[in-house]
């Protein structure tokens, strides 16, 4: 999608510090954090948000979840907070499905 600044971030088109990247996904840091350390992990490809997958998702969802905590651990994260909010009554903002990690310092019961 042209006009998505999630996009743009995974194609690289406005800088971002890109935290991990391969053929299917991309991690960078939260512009605006809401924990010491607040990341973001995202599909290369546009999807709006959970509401939005298909079957033909699965490999791609699966091989996004396996990489969290791996993208975690890498930022030395040893337990963190994984939320993905769906739609404008979910609280999302950003119509780019995204998965935000946070942690950093021991988070407060949910
Ligand atoms: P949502 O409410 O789940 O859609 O979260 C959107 C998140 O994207 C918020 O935490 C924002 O701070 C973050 N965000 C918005 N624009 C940018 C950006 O350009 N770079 C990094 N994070 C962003």
């Amino acid at each position: 999608m042209t006009d998505c600044i999630f996009c743009k971030i995974a194609n690289q088109e406005i800088p971002a510090d890109l935290l991990y990247q391969d053929e299917h996904i991309v991690a960078f840091a939260d512009i605006a954090p809401k924990a010491e350390k607040h990341l973001l992990v995202i599909p290369r490809r546009h999807i709006e948000n959970l509401n939005d997958l298909t079957a033909d998702d699965e490999a791609l969802m699966g091989h996004l979840m396996l990489r969290l905590p791996e993208i975690a651990a890498a930022q030395k994260l040893t337990g963190f907070r994984t939320i993905t909010n769906t739609g404008k009554e979910g609280g999302q903002e950003v119509f780019h499905m995204h998965f935000h990690i946070l942690g950093g310092s021991e988070l407060p019961g949910f």
